[in-house]
């Protein structure tokens, strides 16, 4: 009764104010938040590192799905782009002996949030892909204050010894390729790979929806 409350109320509203596409304001049909055009028409990012791969270009499209993603309780866009990460990824990453690893948040954050966005990301990634997901590798210890506001010097201070090893019963030898939203000057992976460095980790690479600048 309550289901068919809830699915009734849901239809009222999609009636009343019918969802648009989050990036280009086209009303939508099946697609949730994003239109099938505007996911299509993501920039792809070039890519220098060798030791990173961020997906997308920085662009304002981006911009608004990461902001909608993290601030705004849409873990499903996380899912989304997840898939579309894999699409371009796909035979590209081993999948033997390989586990994605979602940054993970404090736990007062992860409260307040609901869910990790990273990990939300890993499970749309996951299902293409086909690489596990463990989630548990490191825990953040410290509830550092966001990064938004900080100049790089800062950013690497404000992350230092934030993780600590949780599970330690993964071959040492296995890709950890550690998934984040967004990597700006990427203090807090290099903090996290020197906490699973300090374990005995010997393979990682950072994935991400896209790198922006500050
Ligand atoms: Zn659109």
């Amino acid at each position: 009764m309550k289901f068919f409350f809830k699915t009734s109320l849901l239809s009222i509203l999609d009636f009343l104010f019918p969802p648009v596409c989050l990036v280009c304001g086209e009303y939508l049909n099946d697609e949730l938040f994003i239109c099938e055009d505007c996911l299509k028409n993501l920039e792809l990012h070039k890519n220098e590192s060798k030791s990173s791969v961020s997906v997308f270009s920085y662009n304002d499209k981006i911009k608004i799905l990461i902001h909608e993603l993290k601030y705004n309780n849409r873990p499903e866009i996380g899912y989304i782009l997840g898939k579309e990460i894999g699409k371009k990824l796909i035979g590209l990453l081993e999948s033997d002996n390989s586990v994605l690893f979602p940054i993970p948040l404090h736990k007062k954050r992860l409260k307040k949030r609901g869910y990790n966005q990273s990990e939300k990301i890993c499970e749309g990634l996951s299902e293409i892909i086909n690489i596990p997901i463990k989630k548990d590798l490191l825990v953040r210890r410290i509830n550092n204050i966001s990064q938004t506001k900080l100049n790089a010097l800062m950013r690497m201070e404000n992350v230092k010894g934030i993780f600590e090893t949780h599970s330690t019963d993964l071959d040492k030898n296995t890709l950890i390729l550690i998934v984040d939203d967004l990597i700006t000057t990427g203090a807090t992976t290099k903090e996290a790979i020197s906490e699973l460095k300090r374990n005995g980790f010997l393979n990682y690479f950072a994935l991400s929806v896209a790198t922006s600048s500050k």
